[in-house]
Parts: structure tokens; sequence; C-alpha cells
């Protein structure tokens, strides 16, 4: 059985067309090209034949017709002898061409016995060096010419190690060159095809160094290789005296063409992505395939040869079925690879029938396996052009969005670089761009002075506070185009440019703004310039509301106060800051200033020591009672006696003990020492309400509650007695917890009072929630009564909703008799300042509410 598939097999690879011949005596009619010469033979088992022996008569009974057209006895291992008569009964001599069309046989011995007795012998086989041959080609070849009715018998010796396959004709010489040589060219085509192909994807896997391609030019070449060999095609061509090597080509090429078919086929099929059991099927294969490789070296020609085309049948017929199953995974492609590989195994097994009489020969069978063979080489060399062209697509696309990735981040870059010149909050030139700027204007100002102007929003911080972050950038917007709108009227300001557009003023951070002018332009127009300093100081209209900013202006000229841009803008900045420019709206710089502010640094170390050495004191300012027209009550305000700065008042340190929480420490200082000092009052007679105030951030002390209950405690003291400050704008910074802390603080009895009411921007709603008794209206709400009749209007407004809501009201910093006339008018409950007396401390306040005439003085 293994000896049957295995000469099928090599059988596939032949071709010859047969005719049907009687008797074992044959002739050639001049009318046709050629027929099969009909044998006897016999089967040398014992290796003992010669000529000699096989010529004598006591063997004539041994001898057997061939029935078939051809010998053909399979694999086996000794000689056979085959016997046979050629004629030329024409009166005419002849010149035949005797052929063996099966060109794999080892060893050809033909000997052709004269009329005359004499005998010729040639020796032929390729194993021998093919120079050897009587007539070059890669069938045995043998001219016989015969005179005028001459017969000869021939005995022919095959031995050979593959198929014992003698397909014997006789030809006319012309037509089986003719015949030879279409066959040639037909081979020609399709070698011609494959190489191309092979070349083609080898070039493509050089480029891409995708092994697919590999993989498929080899099995192309190999499948090319094992037909080329299997019919000595490359005998002639490649080392034609060495017949050892297309020996060797022989053992090694059908498990080459095996391991190559299954490597691109798992490659092509994706194969361990869609299943892993073919995998593994697969890879057995491969292993199979080179386990026969390694046969050729370890096991005689004949064994190996067997094993390799044993495994290389059902192996390809594997190799054809994953194409469908994989396709059913999902593999569209593998359609394309069943059609190719279903149509070289269709051309094979047609070939291979035929030869085996199933079928009826034709062309078609004939060459069904290399049609078969260049139609797969085809298709499938579409199907990888096809997937070459996709990855080429898809390669296409993702290099496109490479590109559009990197255009991308160029654009991101681009907009950070315009980011980072650029505020986000006003879309105006930021302070980066604003030092770039002055630094182009410095290099060539040419002797002209520069201004470096910085505008600083006072109030920024309560805003913002009170606002929250959104309706504050809102509100910084309205302001920075308000603002530019007013600086462009500057004499002699010079325009900056920013990434969206041109301006005349820069956002340096949040509520500071910057921008420059020629110096001496702007001091020969200061009338001009006061005008537009004072118009940035008007209120804005924002959202219903009517917000009072307090710009200031520091302005640092180049050259007396710098030479380079960050120090004038800094300059400018501490210009800025200066209680000078708070009180003026704009202020030089000057060099004094920078001391200020390595004060403000040293305070903050200093403060903490200051609270434990007894440095703190506390100033008392009396309130009165505009009903009672009394002294009711007195606020403690603390001052800070410092051994080198003198008497430094609130404004300069509490923003510093709020920001580096020292504010807890001193907020208690504070309350003690104002219950002493109420304790103390009390005994002197005094029932003084006393006012402390409280920061924002003492509300965020969960222990407040309980230091307040433990120190009224220690003093005695009737919580009614104690009012607690607090700013509106502390209390809007989280109302709900606000009024949660302040109702557990009420509680205790303490009363509680909203501090500088005007200049935050309270909600109502929240305003009535909050559990306090009063309200003290800021001394810039109630100065402005001054300035104008609205301002008296606001005033008006401002206690009736105060009253409505029944708070107490309170007046700060009333500081002449016609503000305290006129708040009487407006029926406000109590009245602070400087026209009573500016904060005094402790043995002055006595000295002050001593004066008999204190209350009578005041009262109208
Ligand atoms: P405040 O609570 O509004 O205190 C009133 C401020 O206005 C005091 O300034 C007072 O001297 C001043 N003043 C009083 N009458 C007049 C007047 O007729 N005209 C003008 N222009 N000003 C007047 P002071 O003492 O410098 O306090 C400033 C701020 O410092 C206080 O404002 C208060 O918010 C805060 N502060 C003072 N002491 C403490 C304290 O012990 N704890 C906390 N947390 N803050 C305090
Ligand atoms: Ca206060
Ligand atoms: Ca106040």
């Amino acid at each position: 059985m293994l000896k049957l598939i295995i000469q099928i097999t090599l059988l596939w690879m032949f071709m010859t067309s047969v005719q049907a011949n009687a008797r074992f005596e044959t002739f050639l009619p001049e009318q046709e090209t050629s027929v099969v010469v009909k044998v006897e033979y016999v089967a040398d088992t014992q290796y003992q034949h010669t000529i000699e022996s096989i010529r004598s008569d006591k063997h004539s009974d041994t001898w057997q017709p061939v029935l078939e057209d051809y010998a053909n006895f399979g694999y086996q291992p000794h000689p056979y002898w085959y016997r046979f008569t050629i004629s030329n009964p024409s009166d005419k001599p002849a010149n035949h061409m005797l052929e063996i069309s099966y060109p794999l046989l080892d060893e050809v011995d033909l000997y052709r016995i004269h009329s005359d007795g004499a005998m010729d012998h040639v020796k032929t086989g390729d194993r021998l060096p093919y120079s050897q041959r009587v007539v070059e080609h890669p069938h045995f070849l043998f001219p016989v010419a015969l005179n005028p009715g001459e017969r000869n018998e021939f005995y022919l010796r095959v031995m050979t190690k593959g198929s014992q396959l003698v397909p014997l004709n006789l030809w006319q010489p012309v037509p089986l060159f003719v015949q030879l040589s279409d066959e040639d060219q037909l081979h020609a085509v399709y070698f011609g095809i494959v190489i191309v192909i092979v070349f083609f994807n080898l070039l493509i896997f050089l480029a891409l160094r995708e092994k697919l391609y590999f993989y498929y030019s080899a099995s192309a070449l190999l499948f090319m290789l094992f037909f080329a060999i299997m019919r000595a095609k490359l005998f002639p061509y490649i080392f034609p005296n060495t017949p050892e090597f297309h020996h060797f080509l022989l053992l090694i090429l059908p498990a080459s063409c095996l391991l190559f078919a299954a490597l691109f086929t798992r490659e092509f099929l994706n194969i361990p992505h869609y299943s892993k059991k073919l995998a593994q099927l697969i890879n057995l294969i491969i292993g199979i395939a080179l386990t026969c490789l390694a046969g050729v070296f370890l096991l005689d020609n004949q064994t190996s040869l067997e094993f390799s085309v044993l495994c290389a049948i059902p192996g390809t017929f594997a190799l054809l079925l994953m194409g469908p199953i994989i396709a059913i995974l999902g593999n569209p492609m593998a359609w394309v690879y069943t059609i190719a590989w279903g149509i070289f195994m269709f051309g094979a097994t047609v070939t291979a029938m035929s030869k085996h009489g199933f079928l009826p020969v034709s062309f078609m069978t004939e060459y069904g396996m290399q049609i078969g063979s260049a139609l797969e080489v085809f298709i499938l060399n579409a199907a990888l052009a096809f997937r070459f062209y996709r990855e080429h697509e898809e390669k296409l696309v993702a290099q496109e969005a490479r590109l559009q990735a990197h255009s991308e981040r160029r654009d991101a870059e681009l907009r950070l670089l315009q980011a980072s010149m650029t505020d986000p909050v006003t879309m105006m030139p930021n302070r980066t761009s604003f030092e770039q700027a002055i630094h182009e204007i410095l290099e060539k100002r040419e002797g002209r002075r520069i201004a470096v102007c910085a505008i600083e929003i006072v109030r920024f911080a309560e805003i913002s506070k009170t606002l929250g972050h959104q309706n504050t950038d809102l509100l910084m917007c309205e302001v920075a185009k308000h603002f530019n709108r007013l600086v462009a009227d500057v004499p002699g300001i010079i325009p900056l440019q920013g990434v969206t557009g041109q301006f005349n003023l820069c956002a340096l951070e949040s509520g500071a703004f910057g921008f420059m002018l020629d110096a001496d332009i702007g001091e020969a127009n200061t009338d001009r310039i006061n005008e537009i300093i004072r118009a940035l100081a008007t209120p804005i209209d924002f959202k219903e509301m009517r917000i009072e900013l307090q710009p200031v202006t520091g302005v640092a000229v180049c050259p007396e106060h710098g030479l380079n841009a960050s120090t004038l803008l800094r300059h400018a900045q501490v210009a800025a800051d200066t209680s000078e420019a708070r009180e003026r709206y704009l202020s030089y710089y000057r060099p004094e200033q920078d001391q200020y502010n390595a004060r403000r640094l040293m305070m903050i170390s200093e403060l903490k020591d200051a609270i434990n050495e007894g440095d703190l004191e506390l100033y008392f300012q009396p309130k009165l009672d505009l009903k009672a027209q009394k002294i009711t009550g007195v606020e403690a305000l603390v001052r800070w006696h410092h051994s080198r700065y003198g008497l430094v008042r609130p404004d300069d340190f509490i923003a510093i003990a709020e920001q580096t929480g020292v504010i807890r420490s001193l907020t208690r200082w504070v309350i003690k020492e104002a219950c002493a000092a109420q304790t103390k009052l009390a005994r002197e007679g005094l029932d003084l309400v006393m006012a402390i105030n409280l920061s924002a951030i003492n509300l965020r002390e969960p222990d407040l509650y309980d230091f307040l209950r433990n120190t009224l405690n220690d003093f005695h003291l009737d919580p009614a007695r104690i009012y607690l400050e607090l700013t509106e704008t502390s209390m809007m910074q989280d109302p709900l917890e606000a009024i949660a802390t302040l109702s557990r603080i009420r509680s205790l009895g303490v009363g509680i009072a909203i501090d500088d009411f005007g200049t935050g921007y309270s909600s109502l709603a929240y305003l009535q929630d909050m559990p306090a008794n009063e309200i003290k209206i800021d001394k810039s709400l109630v100065a402005a009564m001054n300035i104008h009749d609205q301002g008296m209007a606001v005033l008006q407004k401002t206690i009736d909703m105060c009253h409505e809501l029944s708070f107490r009201v309170v007046a700060e910093g009333v500081e002449n008799g016609s503000m305290l006339n006129a708040l009487i008018d407006l029926d406000c409950d109590l009245v602070q300042g400087y026209l009573l007396t500016p904060p005094l401390p402790y043995e002055r306040l006595l000295d002050w509410l001593a004066e008999e005439s204190v209350s009578s003085r005041f009262a109208s």
C-alpha cells in the first residue's frame, strides 16, 4: 500500500502519450509519428543475469508480456530485463528514435542485436553524468537506424531505486523533437511565471521584512524545483555532471515543499489567531517536515524518500482542509487560499488519476498539475498583492494619522506658546509677554524715558472670596476691557502686540494689570493722566451690582528706577503696594518702599514671638448709641508695638497672621484680653459691650466654640456683653458653614456683627439667614454719602434694608458732625469713628469715657 501511494505520487509528475499496439515486434509506419514499443520482461530478483545469460534459451519460458502500454512495477530494488524487436518493413532505410520518457531511471543498459548477430551496448541513466548521453536530453533517447527490411532484437536492463517505470516509444525523429520542444516551451512558460513571482515576492520580503512573503517565495520555488527535478529539467543546466546533486534535491524537495507550504499557510491564514487546535496541527506538520528533512541525512535514500512522500501527501491535504475551516472561523482570505490550493490539488489529482487509467488522457490531464500549480501561484500572488495593497493603504492611513497627530501636536504647542504669552482669563498679553515687550522697547528707547505702570486692584482678594472664582473671572474680563479702553487715552501710551490683537494693557496676574508709556509725554500731561486714574477708580457695574475695585497704580521709570524689564515691573508693583498708592491711587517707586516689603517679610517671623512676649496691645474704639445717646460699647482693635517699626496697625499684619496660621493664637489672645478688659471696665462700673474681631479662618477652627465658652466661664462674663465681628466677606466664603458655626456660637449668648458691610457682595438670601444681631456699614459706604447724592441714597436703602431684616445698624468711619447728623436722619442705630475718637489704649479710653460731656457732646 505504502509503495502504491509513493508510486502514485511520483507518477503525478510524469506524463506520456500512449497508444496501443500488438505483439512484441514494433515497426513504425511512415505516416505515424510514434508508436508504443510493446515489450516482454523478466524480473531479475536474484541479481543474477547478464546479457549473455538472459539471451540463453533456457530462460525463454520466464519472459512475460507487459500487458499495459508501458512497464510499471513501482519501487523495486532489483533490475528488470525487457525484450522487444524493432523492424523496418519498408523498402527505404529508417532513422528512428527510441525514447524512454521517464527520466528518473538510475541505470539503463540498451543492447541491440544486429541482423548479423553483432551486439551494441549503450549505457545511460540519471546516475551518470549528463554528457555521457547519446542524445543530450532529460529523456533517454536512442537513435535506431534500420536498413530496408532489417529487424533487430533489443534487450533493455533497467535498475533503479525509484519507480520501475519504463515507457518506451518509437518516434520519427522530427516529430519527437517538435513534441519535446513544445513540452519544453510549456514548462518554460510555467517556470518563467513562477520565477517572476518568486522574485517579486522576494523583493517584497526584502523591502518589508515580512516572513509571509519569504515563505510564499520559498514554497513556490520549491514546488517548481520539485517539478523540474521530477522531469529532470534541471539536469542539462545545473551541475549536469553531478547527478548526485539532483538525487539529493529529489530527496529533500518533498519535505521542503511541505515545510514551506505549512509555514506559508500558518502565516497567510493567521491560524494561531483563529484556532489553537489548528495551530497545534500545523506546528505538528512543520515538525514532521523537519523530521523528514533530518531523515534525508540519517536514513538511506530509499527509506527517506518513502518517508517524505508518505508524510507529504496527508500533510498537503491537511493544509488544504485548513482553508475552509479558517474561512468559516472568520478569515475571508482563507477562501482565496482554499481555491488556490484546491486548484493545485485538483490538477495534481487529475493527472494522477489519468496515469492510472481512471480518467481518459487529455491535455488537461497531462498538464493538470502544472496548470493547477501555475493557477495556484497566480491566485495566491494576487491575494498577496491585495494584502500588500491593503497593508500599504493601512500604512498610508497610519502615516496620515501620524501626520495629523504631528500637526495637532504642533498646533497644541503653538497654542501653548500663545497661552504662555496670554492671560487665560482676559485673553490679554500676560506678564511674560509684557516683560518681553518692555525689554524690546527698552532696547530701542534711545534716551527716551519709559514708564512701566502696574495697576493693582486692592480689593481683589476680597472680591474673589465673595463672588467666587467664576464670577471674579467674568468681572476681571469686564475690568480688563474697561481699563484697556481707559488706558488707551493715556498720553504717550505704548501699545502691546498680543496673540489676539493689539492691547494697551496686559494682565500681570489676578487683579493686576500693566501698561507702559513714554514717561516724558505722560509727565507733560499729568492732568489728563490724573483724570484717567480717577476714571479707573470709579466703581464698575457687574451683574446689577456696583463694585468698587479700588485700583491703585504704581509707576517705575526707566532709567531712574531700573534698567531692565523685570526690575521695572517689580518696582512698579512695589509702588502700587504702598499706602501712598492706596491713598492717592498713584505712586511712583521710591527705594524706601522696598524696605517696607522687607519689613513685611521680617514681620512674618516676628509676629508669633510678639504674641508671647507681650508686644501686642488692645486699643478700644467706642460706639455711640444714637437713640440712647450714650456710649454703649467699644471695639477691641489690636496694635503691635514693634521694637524697630514702632506701632504697627493691624492692616499690616492681620493678613500675614492669616496666611501663616498665627491668626489662631492672635485671636485667642485678643479674646482673652478683651474679656479681661470687659471685666475690668465692669468693675469700674462701665457696662460696655465688648466687640471682638474674628477672622474668617477662625470660623473654621473646630474648637473655637469651646474656647469661647471656657473663656466666658473663666471671666464669669455675661455672654450678651460680648459681640463678635466678622466681615461680610468672611461669612460669605462658605455661607452655609458660617451659618452653622455662628448659630452655635450665638447659642452661647454672644452677639454677632457683620463687619464692613457694603464692601462685599452678599446675597441677601443668605444675609437674612445669618445669625447676626448687628450690621456695621463700612466706612467707604458711609464716606460716599459725603461725595454724592447717590451715596446718600445707597446708605438710606442699606439702613432700611438692614432694619427690615431686624439688624441693628452701626455706621463706621463717622468723621464729622454732618455725617453724624445725616446718619441720625437715616435712622442709624449706632456710630463709630474719629468723630468720637480714634481707637484708644485702655487707660486713655477710661479717661475719654470719664469726660462728663461725652454723651451730651454728640447729642444733637
Ligand atoms: P475694622 O474692624 O473695620 O476696624 C475699624 C478700623 O477703622 C480700625 O482700624 C479703626 O482705627 C478705623 N477707624 C475707626 N474710625 C475711623 C474713622 O472715622 N475714619 C477712618 N478712616 N478709620 C477709622 P484698625 O484699628 O487699623 O483696624 C483695621 C482692621 O484690622 C479692622 O477693621 C479689623 O478688620 C482688623 N483688626 C483690628 N483688630 C483686629 C483683631 O483683633 N482681630 C482681627 N481678626 N482683626 C482685627
Ligand atoms: Ca471691626
Ligand atoms: Ca469695620
